[in-house]
């Protein structure tokens, strides 16, 4: 505020960027937010990190787009980096609303009805509100006619939902991240919550403090090791080999919760005896941690009155991402550590609305709240609903919507036409020349949103979006938490609500939508929803989330209080029990060997989110964190002859990038950590788009490269 403590109006919303969903007040002066103060929510009890309470300039950033952009004729696709970086002018004509939507919608229509349903493919957000996300799957399904839509969960926790779906019932979380300060021991996996979930770490923190145990397993040491009982710091690759010597030494030392595992699981003989052949002596020389230390882990888990586990990508980003869930569901299971308060399972989610955006259907193979689309009763229940003859067919995953757009002209599943709305994969996915290329590749690519992102450059049309703190909708947030944002701003310029533009494209293409109410008939479009998910949130009223803010489902009248810890005495499967899946080793799909000896290993950082579009155009964050790094143990830069701060060229088979050297040495010798967030080095140029193949998600976390002094590259 600069000495000006005065503000024009305050307005309670939720914080934009991670799972954690703080809940927050914005400070208007002069239709500009000035500060943000972190408010009583039920996740952040008036916490907020950097990102939260400084990350809010970029609603305000001079490169909004303002007006619909419509590509210049004879303009090439595939734009290089030096293109990005230009005028945009140059590329596209700006466009008026009726010419613009149409031309979009025109284009949709046009592919739709020349090479049938499968030809198009929608790629919605997990930054958005729930209701866009309902919206815009009820748009694929219903307006495109197949189920070719997904969203960021493909690149982030595809895999974990995948076990959780087959082992749980559910794909939810089973107790609130904060629920960790009632544990005994926390078990943190694949995640780095400092920088990825701050405001999570700090209940972590204030458990330790209060004499919790956390274990930190992790190939790289990163900050929270430092509160932690013991770190694990296992080899790149070898989850499964360490979580199975854990499940080993609780069945061979008779630690089983055997009653829990009598009543309440199946499939008990089939994991015992799998994990019979991973001894922690045989496992130790493969993931790296002492037979002793994996036991003494092992005990103190299964006998600790409380344990929860909380991972995050460093598990679900492997081809075996599943199968790391998978072991994961089991050590909680046959513990007994599970629908108690301080234990159960915590897959912390990456984006604020990753959760309702997939619990509204944004996934290709399910409808809204997890019904198969292949399943005859939810099929036939949907058709109802939306008066309409829908798809039956799973659709094609993110990755495969993209290989499908390079596909021959003579493949009747080619995809031909595609609609992006608030994401980023010219930047998110992986292998990204081959991922631009079937971008550009596109007969007709339509972008919606607030910046001229990597995606953008390669679109026909572009529709200027609202960004959050310009809309009023719900997001659900890591922990099953259904909670109320609202509009502080209007969108600048001709810059429209995505709400509106989605039902615009709608009505376009045939479907007679109506949504009546303020704010593009928010209101209306979450009942609809809230009636297509009646099975978890037929008690969270637009009214009772106006009023509460916010609300945890499962909650089933209005009266239920909502219920952050589940599976208390039944788990949602056919027979309410939980199933344990056994997993055998699978190693990475790209080892490194003598041309590529250095594993990767591609995340965030604490002051930069996802693909940086919005963090890059904040000006506390990116001062904070200018510039792309590798980050390297001091061993590994002594060997190469580089000094922190120098520039090192890092290559794979598939593309290689240039950027700074960071000495950080919790980053094991022979890997390297790159964040994805930097387009001018942009990570995912290198890694391997090799696929989990039940979550279908990419092996982010691992590939092999080689690491140069970029003056010898
Ligand atoms: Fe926002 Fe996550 Fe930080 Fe909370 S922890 S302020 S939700 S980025």
């Amino acid at each position: 505020l600069q000495g000006d403590l005065s503000v024009d109006r305050e307005v309670h919303s939720v914080c934009p960027y991670c799972g954690v969903g703080c809940q927050l007040t914005y400070q208007i002066k002069d239709e500009r937010i000035v500060a943000v103060q972190g408010r009583d929510g039920p996740a952040n009890q008036g916490r907020l990190c950097v990102k939260g309470r400084f990350g809010f300039d970029y609603v305000h950033h001079a490169g909004r787009l303002t007006t619909p952009l419509i590509r210049k004729a004879g303009v090439p696709k595939l734009a290089s980096d030096a293109e990005r970086q230009g005028d945009w002018r140059e590329v596209f004509r700006e466009a008026t609303w009726e010419e613009a939507l149409d031309f979009a919608a025109g284009g949709l229509k046009r592919l739709r009805d020349q090479h049938g349903l499968k030809a198009l493919a929608g790629f919605g957000s997990a930054k958005g509100s729930n209701e866009e996300a309902y919206l815009f799957q009820k748009l694929v399904r219903t307006g495109f006619g197949s189920n070719n839509v997904d969203h960021c969960t493909r690149l982030c926790h595809a895999s974990s939902v995948a076990a959780l779906l087959e082992g749980v019932g559910s794909g939810a979380v089973s107790n609130p991240a904060i629920d960790v300060t009632e544990a005994e021991l926390i078990l943190v996996i694949g995640s780095n919550p400092t920088s990825n979930h701050p405001v999570a770490a700090t209940w972590m923190k204030n458990a330790a403090q209060r004499g919790a145990k956390i274990v930190l397993a992790d190939p790289r040491r990163t900050d929270i090791a430092r509160h932690a009982w013991r770190t694990l710091q296992f080899r790149p690759d070898t989850d499964v080999a360490m979580v199975n010597a854990m499940l080993h030494t609780i069945i061979e030392e008779d630690l089983v919760d055997q009653a829990f595992v009598r009543e309440r699981t199946t499939h008990f003989e089939e994991l015992k005896a799998t994990v019979a052949a991973y001894s922690p002596e045989r496992m130790a020389p493969i993931c790296g941690i002492p037979a002793e230390t994996l036991r003494e882990v092992a005990r103190a888990f299964a006998t600790a009155k409380s344990a929860m586990v909380l991972w995050g990508m460093g598990v679900s980003q492997h081809v075996h991402g599943t199968d790391n869930a998978r072991c994961l569901i089991a050590l909680v299971a046959i513990t007994g550590q599970i629908g108690k308060p301080g234990s159960g399972l915590h897959p912390l989610r990456g984006q604020n609305n990753v959760q309702g955006a997939s619990d509204a259907g944004l996934i290709p193979m399910m409808f809204p709240n997890y019904q198969r689309v292949n399943n005859p009763e939810a099929h036939a229940w949907f058709e109802q609903f939306w008066g309409q003859p829908l798809d039956a067919t799973p659709g094609y995953t993110v990755t495969e919507i993209l290989k499908k757009a390079v596909a021959p002209a003579s493949d009747p599943h080619k995809v031909w036409g595609m609609y992006v709305e608030g994401e980023n994969p010219a930047m998110s996915d992986p292998d990204l020349n081959h991922a631009r290329a079937a971008l550009a590749a596109l007969e007709h690519l339509v972008v919606q949103d607030i910046f001229m992102t990597e995606t953008a450059w390669l679109a026909d049309v572009i529709l200027p979006a609202s960004a959050w703190p310009e809309k009023t909708g719900t997001v659900t947030n890591t922990d099953r938490t259904v909670q109320m944002g609202r509009r502080a701003l209007n969108p600048p310029g001709q810059a429209r609500q995505d709400l509106w533009i989605i039902q615009q494209i709608a009505q376009r293409m045939g479907l007679n939508w109506h949504y009546p109410g303020p704010e593009s008939g928010v209101a209306a479009v979450y009942e609809e929803m809230r009636q297509a998910m009646h099975g978890v949130i037929a008690g969270v009223s637009w009214q009772r989330l106006e009023r509460d803010s916010a609300v945890t489902y499962p909650c089933l009248s209005e009266d239920d209080p909502g219920h952050p810890i589940v599976f208390i005495d039944h788990f949602p499967t056919p027979d309410g029990k939980l199933r344990l899946v056994p997993a055998d080793i699978i190693p990475a799909a790209e080892k490194p060997d003598d041309d590529y000896p250095f594993v990767l290993i591609t995340g965030r950082q604490l002051e930069h989110w996802h693909t940086g579009s919005m963090t890059r155009r904040t000006e506390v964050l990116d001062a904070l964190e200018p510039q792309p790094t590798a980050s390297l143990n001091g061993a590994d830069l002594q060997r190469l002859g580089v000094q922190p701060g120098q520039a090192l060229t890092v290559a794979s088979r598939r593309g290689q990038i240039t950027l700074t050297a960071r000495r950080d040495d919790g980053t094991p010798p022979g890997t390297v950590f790159i964040p994805f967030a930097y387009t001018e080095a942009a990570a995912n140029l290198l890694t391997n788009a090799a696929l989990d193949p039940f979550g279908k998600i990419p092996e982010f976390k691992y590939c092999a490269v080689k690491v140069m002094r970029a003056d010898t590259a």
